[in-house]
């Protein structure tokens, strides 16, 4: 499989033209729109189609198929800055690192057939079918089975946690094609599909909504006899695992952007409002137990944020990244943890009222230490895989 050329590396003058751009675009969607998605939960359709015809959501594509080829550094900072800008860009990081699997190992009919529709927007390719019940951080457990008959596969089991599942044309899944007593290693035997909704809806796959305690439009997905084509297969069988494996650095590393473009906002509007609130006659920032947790903040967030800029600069380089990738999804989701529990508290009885978007940033970043890996697995990775230590799980 020929894999694509790596982009140009980005320089800073390029990387801040992306944020003022992305920020300008992101300033026609205010807290108070972020707000009412939220209330209603809401799929942020407008935004992802500003998003789309900006450009921004094509920033992984290369330009053969209609993106520009950015790289990750760049696809990064856009992320962050949406999060900086108090909105949240999980709809665009899914399509960013969903789709790379159907870059990285899709056959050149199926990238020929979707990837300029996925780029022009025609197209959303933002759900993910990995989650099962039984089979969260133990990915090898899954149960859910594609069965081979003639020139289709026949799907059925069930997934969780697939969001954006309703809003999103095609859905790459992780199914297993040989049972797993049969295979020499638990990650054998399982193939990843592309999925085509609006084909399987109401014909063997059913979604159902969860509610959540952020806006994230996430479903449970039942398949009972499924049909598919067989040319929805993606690369070979049984190899899926390692292709889910080949995406999931990408993935850290745009969610920590996230986490960072998090934590400078939950800063930014700490700082603002410690400058402003009287309390005792005078600002409360002027209280070193107000000061120094925001500045404290700060300074672990542009720690993180040093490690997710040379993760992503070791992935375009196409040079392995796995402990930095994982360090910076590590250290981003707990500063930006540790930014929102700061910005609550400095807001006291404030941050808990939604016109000030506190409370639903800090909804939304608490999500990061839990998925799509927690931080513990991370720590699990970093104790076996860099510092040799025996596997704890
Ligand atoms: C809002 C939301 C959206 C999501 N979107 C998607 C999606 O689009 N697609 C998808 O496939 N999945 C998605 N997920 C699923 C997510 O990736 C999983 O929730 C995550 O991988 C954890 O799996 P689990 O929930 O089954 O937790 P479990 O595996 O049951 O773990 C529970 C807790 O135990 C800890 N733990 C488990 N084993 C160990 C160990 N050996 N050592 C130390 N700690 C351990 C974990 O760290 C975790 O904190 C989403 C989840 C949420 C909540």
């Amino acid at each position: 499989m020929t894999q694509p050329s790596p982009p140009a590396p980005a320089d800073d003058a390029t990387l801040e033209q992306v944020a003022e751009a992305v920020a300008a675009l992101c300033a026609r969607f205010p807290g108070a729109y972020w707000q009412e998605l939220d209330r209603e939960r809401r799929y942020p359709a407008e935004f992802v189609q500003a998003m789309t015809e900006g450009g921004w959501l094509g920033v992984l594509i290369p330009e053969a198929f209609g993106g520009s080829g950015l790289g990750l550094t760049v696809a990064a900072r856009v992320l962050e800055t949406v999060h900086a800008c108090g909105g949240n860009a999980a709809a665009l990081h899914a399509q960013m690192y969903v789709m790379g699997t159907l870059l990285r190992h899709g056959s050149a009919a199926q990238k020929e057939r979707w990837l300029p529709r996925i780029a022009r927007g025609e197209t959303r390719l933002q759900a993910f079918g990995v989650t099962e019940p039984d089979a969260g951080t133990d990915t090898t457990s899954i149960r859910t089975t594609a069965r081979r008959e003639g020139d289709t596969y026949v799907i059925r089991g069930q997934k969780i946690w697939t969001s954006r599942a309703e809003h999103s044309d095609l859905m790459i899944l992780l199914a297993r094609t040989t049972p797993r007593d049969q295979v020499a290693k638990r990650s054998d035997g399982m193939s990843v599909f592309l999925i085509d909704m609006q084909a399987a809806r109401g014909k063997g796959m059913e979604i159902t909504p969860i509610r959540t305690m952020l806006n994230h439009a996430t479903t449970a997905v039942h398949f009972d006899d499924l049909r598919i084509p067989s040319d929805a297969l993606i690369g070979e069988e049984g190899r899926g695992f390692r292709y889910i494996l080949d995406g999931m650095n990408a993935e850290r590393i745009l969610i920590a952007a996230e986490c960072i473009g998090d934590a400078t906002w939950f800063t930014r509007t700490s700082v603002e409002y410690a400058r402003g609130r009287v309390v005792f006659g005078r600002p409360i920032g002027a209280n070193q137990g107000v000061q120094f947790p925001i500045a404290e903040a700060h300074a672990h967030a542009q720690a993180a944020r040093l490690m997710v800029c040379r993760a992503a600069g070791l992935f375009d380089a196409g040079q392995p990244c796995g402990p930095e990738a994982n360090m910076a999804k590590y250290l981003a989701a707990e500063a930006s943890w540790k930014a929102a529990d700061t910005c609550l508290q400095t807001h006291g009885g404030f941050g808990f009222a939604e016109e000030y978007d506190v409370e639903r940033k800090f909804r939304e970043t608490r999500l990061y230490r839990v998925a799509p890996i927690s931080s513990n697995l991370i720590l699990a990775y970093l104790g076996e895989h860099v510092l040799g230590l025996p596997r704890s799980y």
